[in-house]
């Protein structure tokens, strides 16, 4: 610990000391033999990396491991603005990753709070059609969440619906008993505390900027064959590593083009509004109520979510964002904003999409046209209920022919030292445990750990 004290490094918390190797300062600068140094660092305090890194010190306690993160706080990004759902896994397509880790991920995710005794409610969603048009897919998402193994799903009508829901109206609905709520804040840094009480560092800001192989054919000491991977950060600071996993969700493509990975896929970001309903109008919402969603789209549509804290927010949309960690309607990047409109993924995405994209658009910025929305469930909600609320941005990847990449994304670069996620969807905050577990073993074959 001192030795990166002495490095001028900022750590999150307290733990053992961690370094392998030797770190220390002469005469007020970092010198190449005194940098600090890691096995394996993880970069990205997300609830992803933060999970990753949690179940490699379980499984590999006496490698020295490191979170290199941007930010001042942990989970600041998507990690700490999201809708809380603990999703059940009715919507993926059967067999597939996205699939399995949600159900794995989500039952990992309740026997872990219970352990650690961080609050959360079971307290179920209902996803409602409320037109006929809607009614086949409501029957084919529970024919799938019942592929999946969700448990507890079933059909209900509209009697069943204002049962459970007074307020809400529908034709039929898909109940979800096993959908839950929870502060994924308070997740992310419960593993963090764990990865720190195992012994693994964290160093906050901490914005990795440049990855480079040290010449492994000159080393002048050991460490130089050790630590081959020279991390930088945007204050000039080095650490060198063995190897180095990505995690870092909004900016993954930019780390995985900086290792001299391919830019693509690109991220490009989606912004989420949500409206909040007033506290004297809580009452109106349960659990979740979803719509049932557009098939064309990943997200999952305009809902309404119980908080953990009573609150009751009702979103999001998903606008095309000018900045990639932009959470303000207006927020712009001239970097972001060039970044994306270069792509020609974007475009072809774009012009494939344009009404639905226009239509998002004005509901962003129209609360009516928001409201409107939400009336079709629970027609009593009116704009003078509803205050405008948090927001989220999601990474989404883009490949180069305008498809959303809906599934995991590894990429590697520096031979067999570095490995990227460079896509880990929603439902990633539930299936964080399951994602944790396929990473690192991803990790130990290609670092042979
Ligand atoms: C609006 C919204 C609603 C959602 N709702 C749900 C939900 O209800 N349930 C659910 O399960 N999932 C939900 N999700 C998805 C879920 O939040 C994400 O899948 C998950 O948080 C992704 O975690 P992550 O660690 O990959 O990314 P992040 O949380 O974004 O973490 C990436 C980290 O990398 C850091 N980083 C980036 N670049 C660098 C760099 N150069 N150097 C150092 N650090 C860097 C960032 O600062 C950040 O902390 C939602 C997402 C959004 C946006």
């Amino acid at each position: 610990g001192a030795a990166r004290a002495r490095a001028g490094l900022r750590r999150c918390g307290g733990s053992r000391g961690g370094g392998g190797g030797e770190a220390g300062q002469r005469g007020g600068r970092l010198t190449p033999r005194t940098v600090p140094t890691f096995d394996v660092a993880v970069v990205g305090a997300g609830i992803v990396g933060l999970a990753a890194a949690r179940e490699l010190i379980q499984r590999h306690p006496s490698l020295a491991l490191a979170v290199l993160e941007k930010e001042q706080e942990l989970a600041h990004h998507q990690s700490g603005h999201n809708s809380g759902v603990i999703h059940s896994g009715i919507y993926y397509t059967p067999g597939s990753l996205k699939a399995k880790l949600c159900v794995q991920g989500a039952a990992l995710c309740y026997k872990y709070c219970d352990q650690k005794g961080i609050p959360y409610k079971q307290c179920g969603k209902l996803i409602v059609a409320v037109e006929h048009d809607e009614i086949p897919r409501l029957k084919a998402l529970y024919e799938r969440g019942l592929q999946n193994n969700v448990p507890g799903l079933k059909l209900i009508g509209a009697k069943e619906i204002q049962e459970k829901e007074p307020f809400c109206r529908g034709l039929m609905a898909l109940d979800s008993p096993y959908t839950g709520i929870v502060d994924y804040k308070q997740v992310a840094q419960s593993y963090a505390r764990d990865f720190q009480e195992a012994g693994g560092t964290i160093l906050t800001d901490f914005e990795v900027t440049n990855m480079e192989m040290a010449k492994e054919s000159s080393p002048e000491s050991e460490d130089g064959l050790k630590y081959p991977v020279i991390v930088r950060n945007k204050k000039g600071e080095e650490i060198s590593c063995g190897h180095i996993l990505t995690c870092a969700g909004l900016h993954s493509d930019r780390l995985s083009e900086i290792s001299g990975c391919s830019p693509e896929p690109r991220i490009v970001p989606f912004r989420g509004d949500y409206l909040v309903l007033k506290p004297e109008k809580c009452y109106l919402v349960k659990g979740n109520i979803y719509p049932v969603p557009n098939p064309r789209f990943p997200f999952l549509g305009v809902h309404f979510t119980p908080r953990m804290d009573g609150s009751v927010w009702l979103g999001p949309n998903a606008v095309l964002a000018f900045k990639r960690e932009g959470y303000k309607l207006l927020d712009f990047s001239t970097g972001d904003f060039l970044d994306a409109v270069t792509y020609s993924g974007l475009w072809k995405l774009v012009l494939g999409n344009v009404s639905y994209g226009l239509g998002e658009l004005y509901r962003a910025f129209s609360l009516s046209a928001q409201v409107r929305q939400l009336q079709k469930f629970i027609p009593e909600v009116t704009t003078n209920d509803v205050l405008r609320g948090p927001s989220g941005v999601r990474a989404q990847a883009l490949d180069s022919h305008g498809k959303l990449v809906d599934d995991f994304v590894f990429d590697g670069a520096a031979g067999s030292r570095i490995l990227h996620v460079r896509n880990a969807p929603s439902p990633a905050a539930t299936s964080s445990l399951a994602i944790a577990s396929m990473i690192a073993d991803e990790v130990e074959r290609r670092f042979g750990l």
